[in-house]
C-alpha cells in the first residue's frame, strides 16, 4: 500500500511533498510523547533509546520503529520513483511554481496541444502503376525492363512532383504486389478520388512502334467521359512537349479501371518498351523524371483549367 502511493506520486515534487508530510507526522508524535513524558530525563532506562527531539526524552520502542520503518520504506520507494523519469517535469520546470502541475494519477494529466498540420484542400489524384506482383505486364528480357517495375517507378517520381505541388495523392501499390483491377477502381471510390491516372508502358511485335497514347472510356453524353478527354489530351500535350516522342493520340479504350471507375479517368502509355531507342532512354533517371513531370503538369494543366 505505502509503495503504491509512492508509485503514484511518481515525480520527485510529490515525493517531497509526501516526505515533509511524513517527517511532520513523525515530528508532532515526538512532540506528543515528550509532552506526555512531562519529564526531562535525559537517559531511558528501560528501552536505551536514542532522543529524536533535543535531548528531551525518548520515544517509547513500538512508535519509534514505527516512524524509522516508514522513513526507510519511504526513501526505499523514493529511490525506485525517482529511476523514473517524469513524464510531465522537466528540469527547467522543476520550481516551486511547477509544483502546482504535480497531481495525482488519478487526475486527467494536461496533454501537449498536437501539432495541426495545414490540411490540404483540393482535388485527391490517385495514381495506379500498372500491374504487379505476379502481373509483370510488358516485359523485354534483353534490356530487363519490365513494365511493371517502370510504371511504378514513374508513378513514384509523379506523386513526388505533384505532393510538391500541394496536391493530395493515393496510390493503389507501392510496392511489387498485384491488386486485381477491380480493386483498384474500388480503392479510388473509397478516398474519394477526383482524377485516376493509371500508368502503363507500350509494347509491339514490332520493333519499330514507338510514341506515347493516352486512352480513356468515351461513353456518349457522358461528363465524365468529356472530362476524361481533357485530362488525356493534357498530358499527352505535356509528353509530346517535354519528351522526343511521337504523339499516338487521345484513343477510346474499353479497359476496366477507366471504364468502371466513377471519376475522370485515364490510362497512359508513356512509351514503347519494345522500342530499342525507347528503351534506351527508358533507361536513364533524367528521363524518367521528364516522363514524370510531363504527366504531373498535365494532371496540373487540366485542374487549372476546370
Ligand atoms: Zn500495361
Amino acid at each position: 500500500m505505502l509503495y503504491n502511493t509512492v508509485y503514484i506520486a511518481y515525480d520527485e515534487e510529490a515525493f517531497a511533498k509526501l516526505m515533509i508530510s511524513v517527517i511532520r507526522s513523525v515530528d508532532a508524535k515526538v512532540e506528543a510523547a515528550c509532552a506526555a513524558s512531562k519529564s526531562h530525563i535525559a537517559f531511558d532506562r528501560e528501552h536505551q533509546l536514542p532522543c529524536l527531539k533535543n535531548n528531551e526524552t525518548y520515544l517509547k520502542p513500538l512508535s519509534f520503529l514505527t516512524a524509522f520503518f516508514t522513513c526507510c520504506c519511504l526513501l526505499m520507494a523514493g529511490c525506485s520513483a525517482s529511476r523514473q523519469p517524469s513524464p510531465y517535469l522537466t528540469p527547467s520546470t522543476t520550481t516551486a511554481h511547477s509544483q502546482t502541475k504535480a497531481q495525482p494519477s488519478s487526475q486527467p494529466q494536461p496533454q501537449p496541444p498536437k501539432q495541426q498540420l495545414p490540411k490540404r484542400s483540393g482535388p485527391l489524384i490517385f495514381l495506379d502503376p500498372g500491374h504487379g506482383g505476379r502481373d509483370a505486364g510488358a516485359t523485354v528480357k534483353a534490356t530487363h525492363l519490365q513494365e511493371k517495375a517502370l510504371s511504378l517507378e514513374i508513378v513514384k517520381r509523379v506523386e513526388r512532383l505533384l505532393t510538391g505541388w500541394n496536391y493530395n495523392v493515393a496510390l493503389s501499390r507501392r510496392t511489387d504486389v498485384f491488386i486485381p483491377l477491380q480493386k483498384r477502381v474500388a480503392m479510388a471510390a473509397r478516398v474519394n478520388a477526383s482524377l485516376f491516372v493509371s500508368i502503363h508502358f507500350n509494347s509491339a511485335a514490332s520493333r519499330k512502334s514507338r510514341g506515347a497514347e493516352i486512352y480513356y472510356y468515351d461513353a456518349t453524353n457522358s461528363t465524365r467521359s468529356a472530362d476524361s478527354k481533357r485530362l488525356a489530351t493534357s498530358v499527352i500535350h505535356r509528353l509530346c512537349e517535354a519528351l522526343p516522342t511521337r504523339y499516338r493520340g487521345v484513343k477510346h479504350g474499353d479497359f476496366c479501371v477507366i471504364r468502371e471507375t466513377a471519376m475522370p479517368a485515364v490510362l497512359v502509355e508513356a512509351a514503347f518498351i519494345t522500342n530499342p531507342k525507347e528503351a534506351r532512354l527508358l533507361a536513364s533517371a533524367p528521363y524518367k523524371q521528364q516522363i514524370a513531370w510531363a504527366i504531373a503538369k498535365g494532371i496540373d494543366d487540366y485542374l487549372h483549367a476546370k
